[in-house]
C-alpha cells in the first residue's frame, strides 16, 4: 500500500544548548535545525530532524544547505513519486549526490509515518530487538582537567556506561593519564575528529597504554588508506565516523582494514535504511557498530534510540537523556536515561509525542509544501 504524502512541513527551530559543546574544530552553543513533518492526510504525521550544524566543520553540509536541498530538490521528489516502503526513499534520492543529512531529515519522517500507519514502533519497523539500550555520554573539551574530571564524575553518578572524550594533539596523553588515574576501569572512547596525521603515529601508539574502547577518526575526514596503516601499528581499535557516508564506504574500509568499529549516524549516511544496511553488513563481517550523536533534539534522539535497538549495536551510543543537552526538549516524554539505560519506546512511531508548545517556542519559521 502506498504511503500517502499530502503535506510536508519544514519547521526551522533554534535551540540553545544547556552547555556549549567543544570539539577539536570549535564550539557549538546554539543549534538551528529543521523538524520535518509529513502528513498523510489520514490523521497520521511522521517527524524527522536535520542534524547538520550551522558551519560545515563536521561534513560539508550546513543547516542552510539542508534547507536548500530539501526545499528545491528532495521534497519535489517525495511529492512526485509513489512510495510503498521507506526503503525506497534513499533509492529515489540517489539522483541527488550526497547531501545525506538533508536526505535523512526527510527519510526519517517517512519511516516514522510508515511505523505509525502500521501501528508499530519505529524500533519494531526497523527490526530492532532490544527493549533497553545502554546510554553513553560524550563530553566536549573542557577548560581544565579539574572541570573534565567533574563532568566525568557527574556522568558516573548518573550511571552512564561509558564516556567519550574529545582529544586533539597536546590535549591527549596528559588528559588521559589523569582520567585513567582517577577512573582505572571506566570504559572510555576518544574522538579526535581528524586532528592527527600519520606523522603522529608514535603519539597515537602511546594511547594504547590507556586501554581505550576505541579511538574515533584520528586521521583525515575523507581517508581510509592512512587509517589502515595506522590500525596496523596500534592496538586501540580505530572507529571510523566522518569517513563513512555509504554502505560502499563501509565495505571498502572494512576490506582495507581501516577500522574495527564503525560509528553509524543516520544523518551522515543518508537515513535509517542505509544505517540499517551498514549495520547488517558489519554484523556479517564481525565489525562492531554503535550510534553516534549530533547534539540532536528529541526527534533525532528518538530515531537514534530506535536504530540502536538493532542487535549489532554493541557499544553504548551517544544517547544521553534529553536533560543532558537541553533545558527543555521538544518531545513528550523527554528521553530519560536511568542507571545508564534507556527504555526503547513501544508506542507507535518514534514513541514520543511532539511537544507542540515547545515546538512553537523554539520555532523561527515554517514552510509548507502541499501535494497538488
Ligand atoms: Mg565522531
Amino acid at each position: 500500500m502506498t504511503i500517502p504524502i499530502q503535506q510536508i512541513t519544514l519547521h526551522h527551530l533554534s535551540m540553545e544548548l544547556k552547555q556549549p559543546f567543544t570539539t577539536s574544530f570549535g564550539t557549538v552553543e546554539n543549534k538551528d535545525f529543521y523538524i520535518t513533518e509529513i502528513d498523510d492526510g489520514q490523521g497520521n504525521r511522521g517527524f524527522g530532524e536535520s542534524v547538520a550544524f550551522t558551519a560545515p566543520w563536521y561534513t560539508e553540509e550546513t543547516f542552510t544547505t539542508t534547507g536548500h536541498m530539501m526545499r528545491d530538490f528532495l521534497i519535489p521528489i517525495l511529492l512526485n513519486n509513489l512510495i510503498k516502503h521507506p526503503d525506497e526513499v534513499s533509492k529515489l534520492f540517489t539522483t541527488i549526490k550526497r547531501n545525506n543529512m538533508a536526505k535523512s531529515a526527510l527519510e526519517g519522517a517517512v519511516w516514522d509515518l510508515y511505523a505509525k500507519r502500521g501501528g508499530v514502533s519505529l524500533a519494531e519497523a526497523l527490526g530492532g530487538t532490544k527493549s533497553k539500550i545502554e546510554a553513553g555520554i560524550a563530553i566536549g573539551m573542557q577548560s581544565s582537567i579539574a572541570e573534565l574530571l567533574h563532568k566525568i564524575e557527574l556522568s558516573q553518578e548518573n550511571g552512564y556506561k561509558r564516556v567519550k572524550l574529545k582529544i586533539k594533539p597536546g590535549k591527549d596523553i596528559d588528559i588521559l593519564k589523569e582520567v585513567r588515574h582517577h577512573y582505572p576501569d571506566l570504559p572510555i572512547m576518544i574522538d579526535a575528529n581528524s586532528a592527527y596525521t600519520l606523522e603522529d603515529t608514535a603519539r597515537l601508539k602511546e594511547l594504547d597504554a590507556f586501554q581505550l574502547l576505541m579511538m574515533e577518526q584520528p586521521l583525515a575526514h575523507d581517508d581510509i588508506v592512512d587509517h589502515a596503516k595506522l590500525q596496523a601499528k596500534i592496538d586501540t581499535p580505530i572507529c571510523l565516523d566522518e569517513s563513512i557516508h555509504s554502505l560502499e564506504d563501509a565495505k571498502k574500509a572494512i576490506e582495507l582494514g581501516s577500522c574495527r568499529v564503525i560509528n553509524i549516524k543516520p544523518g551522515r549516511v543518508g537515513g535509517l535504511t542505509v544505517a540499517k544496511q551498514i549495520h547488517d553488513y558489519c554484523v556479517e563481517k564481525g565489525i562492531a557498530v554503535w550510534c553516534g550523536g549530533m547534539l540532536e533534539a528529541g526527534v533525532g534522539r528518538a530515531q537514534n534510540i530506535a536504530l540502536s535497538s538493532l542487535e549489532g549495536f554493541r557499544f553504548p551510543g551517544d544517547n544521553a537523556g534529553s536533560d543532558n543537552y537541553w533545558k527543555k526538549d521538544i518531545i513528550l516524554p523527554e528521553v530519560v536515561a536511568q542507571n545508564g539505560l534507556i527504555t526503547v519506546p513501544t508506542d507507535q512511531g518514534i514513541g514520543h509525542a511532539i511537544d507542540f508548545e515547545a515546538l512553537a517556542q523554539f520555532k523561527v519559521d515554517e514552510e509548507t509544501f502541499i501535494q497538488k
